[in-house]
C-alpha cells in the first residue's frame, strides 16, 4: 500500500506564545509535531506493517521543518518529502497548502491518505477534506478506529462522544482524533536509522506551480491574545445585599443584563 501523511510543525504547547506587530513571535520557539499528526504517522506505521507498502510522509513548510520530518522517520515512516517555500512563498493560507498538496499527489500512486483533524496552531481542520475533495477521494475525518481488507475499509469515527461506523473504498482520506491510537516514541536505532531515510526536498517550481497559483484567498487583518483575566470580587455582607449587589454590576459595570 501506498500511505501518506500530511504532517505540519506546529508551536510546542509548552511555550508561551508573544504577538508583537500583529504577528505571532517564533524567534527561538521550539516547533513539535501537530500532536494529531502523530496519531496519523503511528497508523500509516501500523497499516504498513499489517498490509505491506511504504509510508511517506509530507510537509509544506520551511528548512526547520526537517526535524519534524525526522522525527516521523525516526518513528518508522520509510520516506519524507519536504516541499520548501520559504523561497517563493511569503504569504500562505489553507488554499496555499491545498493547492501545492494537489500538485504533488497529481503524479503519485495513493492508496491511504492521513492527516491530522485539526492543526493545534490555526485550526481550520480545512486541509484534509479540502484536499480530499481536489484529488476525489472519498474522505472520513476525526477517526478513531481503522480496519482494511482488501480495498473496503470500515472506520469508526468520534461524533462528540458518540461513535459512528462507516464502510469506505481505498484510496481514502482520513483525518485523525485522539484516541486512535498511543504514538509511540522515536527509538535511538530509529533515530540512527531516519538519519539515512530519504528526505526529499522540492519547491513549488518542481510541482510547475508558480506564486500566482498558488497566492492566499485568506488575509489575516490581526492577531492579539485574549485579554488578561481580571482578579475575581468577594461580596460581603447580608446575602440580600450581596444579591443586589451582584444584580447592580451584573447590569451597570458588565451591562450583561
Ligand atoms: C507560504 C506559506 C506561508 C505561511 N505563513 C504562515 C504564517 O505566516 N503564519 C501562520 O500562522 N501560518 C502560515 N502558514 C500556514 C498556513 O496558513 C496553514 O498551514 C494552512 O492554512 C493550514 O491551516 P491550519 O493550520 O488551520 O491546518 P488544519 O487544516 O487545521 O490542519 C489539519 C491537518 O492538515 C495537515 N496540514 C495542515 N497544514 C499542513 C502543511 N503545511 N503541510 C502538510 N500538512 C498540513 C495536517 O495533517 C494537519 O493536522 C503558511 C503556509 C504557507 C504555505
Amino acid at each position: 500500500m501506498n500511505i501518506y501523511v500530511l504532517l505540519k510543525k506546529t508551536f510546542d504547547t509548552e511555550e508561551k506564545i508573544t504577538v508583537s506587530g500583529g504577528a505571532i513571535e517564533d524567534d527561538g520557539a521550539e516547533f513539535i509535531i501537530n500532536p494529531y499528526d502523530e496519531y496519523a504517522v503511528e497508523e500509516a506505521i501500523t497499516q504498513r506493517d499489517a498490509h505491506g507498502g511504504e509510508v511517506t510522509v509530507v510537509t509544506v513548510g520551511d528548512e526547520d521543518s526537517e526535524k519534524q520530518l525526522r522525527t516521523a522517520l525516526a518513528m518508522g515512516a520509510d520516506k519524507a518529502v519536504l516541499i520548501n517555500t520559504e523561497e517563493d512563498l511569503e504569504e500562505g493560507d489553507s488554499f496555499t497548502t491545498v493547492k501545492i498538496l494537489e500538485a504533488f499527489f497529481e503524479d503519485k500512486e495513493v492508496d491511504l491518505i492521513l492527516a491530522g483533524n485539526v492543526a493545534i496552531d490555526e485550526a481550520s481542520g480545512q486541509v484534509g477534506p479540502r484536499l480530499a475533495e481536489l484529488l476525489g477521494f472519498p474522505y472520513v475525518t476525526t477517526i478513531t478506529n481503522l480496519e482494511i481488507q482488501d480495498k473496503t475499509v470500515t472506520i469508526e469515527k468520534d461524533v462528540e462522544g458518540d461513535v459512528e461506523i462507516l464502510e469506505t473504498s481505498l484510496p481514502l482520506l482520513v483525518t485523525c482524533q485522539q484516541g486512535l491510537n498511543e504514538p509511540r516514541y522515536p527509538s535511538l536505532p530509529g533515530i540512527m536509522k531516519a538519519k539515512k531515510k530519504p528526505l526529499e526536498e522540492l519547491e513549488i517550481d518542481d510541482l510547475d506551480l508558480d506564486e500566482d497559483d498558488v497566492e492566499a484567498k485568506t488575509k489575516t487583518i490581526d492577531i492579539y491574545l485574549p485579554p488578561e483575566k481580571e482578579a475575581g470580587r468577594v461580596l460581603e455582607g447580608e446575602i440580600s445585599d450581596q444579591v443586589n449587589e451582584l444584580v447592580s454590576l451584573l447590569k451597570n459595570e458588565k451591562k450583561v443584563l
